[in-house]
């Protein structure tokens, strides 16, 4: 394959546009450095780069905000350049949306739904992010009868003290809270937006965004997928142990797409 002798030329052939050239450094060296334990990802990127066409983010589109976006339309990946390149995990974007293309290229939803095993994969998102929440507005519910806090301010309690919980477990698990983090964005989605632990995805993007089912997979994927490449473990770890049977289910898609 083309790309293991040269992965900044496959990139740069598909890009539509110019880009700082110190992009493909970041790129390469992400590529370069997928831990072994991750060679499936690192796999699926060899089969896919070639198909990928990379579009950068114009400059108003970048100053009103704008970061990155996968367009099912026109197959592009629209991307913020100098966003990707000084982001805490750089070159995390570049995956992430690589990893959306991957998804409709291969079909995992039909207009808003999840199909097949992407369903299951939705599914078990929704049944642990359930279990995770339901865990600590639990323990925020006991702290609410431990302060004796009062009826009429019980559920506002509740809801602040869940959130609380939540940001405090992230950050003690690892340091990849921050807007753009993998698991965050996961918990936000698996909430259904009932609490928005990341700022991605949040507000400004409607509140629908959640609502369409094919969502919260679609961007799992793309989440655990940036996360191998990056080599993140300690976030991994920590999307293993709140989420092990999706995290499981993402390996097994992962799989039968390589072994097509
Ligand atoms: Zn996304």
């Amino acid at each position: 394959m083309m790309i293991k002798q040269n992965i900044t030329e496959t990139i740069a052939i598909n890009i539509e546009g110019e880009v700082d050239t110190y992009y493909f450094t970041v790129l390469k060296d992400r590529y370069e450095k997928v831990p072994t334990e991750y060679q499936d990802a690192k796999t699926l990127f060899e089969m896919y780069a070639e198909k990928m066409v990379m579009v950068p983010l114009s400059k108003e589109e970048s100053e009103q905000g704008g970061i990155s976006r996968y367009e099912p339309a026109n197959k592009k990946i629209w991307i913020d350049v100098q966003k990707d390149i000084y982001a805490i995990e750089s070159g995390g974007i570049f995956f992430h949306e690589f990893a959306h293309m991957v998804v409709d290229l291969n079909h995992m939803y039909e207009k808003v739904v999840p199909v097949g095993r992407f369903k299951e994969f939705s599914e078990a998102l929704i049944a642990e992010a359930s279990d995770y929440i339901g865990k600590w507005e639990k323990r925020a519910s006991e702290l609410a009868e431990k302060y004796r806090v009062a009826p009429e301010r019980r559920e506002e309690f509740i809801y602040n003290k869940t959130m609380e919980l939540m940001k405090k477990d992230i950050l003690e698990s690892n340091s990849y809270f921050f807007p753009y983090g993998s698991l965050s964005d996961i918990l936000d989605g698996g909430s259904h937006d009932k609490y928005q632990i990341s700022q991605g995805h949040c507000p400004e993007d409607g509140h629908a965004y959640w609502e369409l089912p094919y969502h919260l997979p679609d961007e799992a994927f793309a989440d655990i997928f940036r996360c191998q490449i990056l080599g993140l473990k300690e976030e991994i770890t920590k999307i293993k142990k709140i989420f092990s049977k999706s995290y499981e289910m993402y390996n097994t898609i992962l799989k039968s797409i390589i072994n097509k």
